[in-house]
């Protein structure tokens, strides 16, 4: 999966490689799907939700650019896939997660995979989590029609925030860094996402 998946399309950051080669991907997908866990593409994990593509999670993270120690917000928590990756990289990693019984699923296979200091917290996460803002690090796994506000103002002076910004059925990749409190916006390749539904996304 590392080698033909994301280092041959291009995903270079070594400790994005290292977190996806050491991260079992199995543990977080539903026992009927073992057999394509490390297969190019995203499955359903139940409740209508699915586990990203895998090349999606490595430029998703290497895009956000993070480092040891960094303190990192994630929206969407899932399968807890995404979010073991980045607590594989940096320090602390909060996770928000809607669904009760997706949030639940996120928790068990976390514990599952024996990965700790990943909080996954049931809400909109198009609200942030501001108790333990600021951020060095966001990343929304859920398609927006706008980078929710909240969520630019919990960003840490020098902070990414990585996004899929579109319509419900095709979004692009976006990327914002906040310095000297500005902040400077990229846009990478197209992506498709589940919607991200709440009071800063689309409506419930
Ligand atoms: N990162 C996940 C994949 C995310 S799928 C993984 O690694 O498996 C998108 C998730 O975002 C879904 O579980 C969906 O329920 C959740 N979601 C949608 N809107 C949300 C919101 N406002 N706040 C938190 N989670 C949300």
């Amino acid at each position: 999966m590392v080698e033909t998946q994301l280092a041959a399309r291009g995903v270079r950051n070594p400790l994005v490689l290292e977190a996806m080669r050491k991260v079992p991907r199995h543990l977080f997908v539903p026992s009927i799907y073992q057999g394509a866990a490390y297969r190019d593409s995203p499955l359903p994990i139940g409740s209508g939700q699915t586990i990203s593509q895998p090349f999606i999670v490595g430029l998703m993270t290497e895009i956000l650019d993070i480092s040891p120690g960094d303190h990192v917000l994630e929206i969407g928590a899932g399968s807890g896939y995404q979010a073991a990756i980045l607590r594989e990289i940096g320090g602390s990693v909060i996770t928000i997660e809607r669904l009760p019984e997706v949030a639940r699923l996120a928790r068990e296979n976390l514990e599952r995979a024996g990965i700790s200091g990943v909080k996954v917290i049931i809400g909109d996460g198009t609200e942030g989590y501001p108790p333990a803002a600021p951020y060095n690090a966001i990343l929304i796994t859920a398609a927006t029609p706008e980078v929710p506000e909240p969520l630019i103002s919990q960003l840490d002076e020098g902070g990414r925030l990585v996004a899929p910004v579109g319509s419900r059925d095709i979004q692009q990749l976006v990327r914002l860094e906040k310095s000297g409190g500005r902040i400077t916006r990229s846009t990478f390749g197209g992506v498709v996402f589940v919607p991200l539904l709440g009071r800063h996304g689309w409506e419930v």
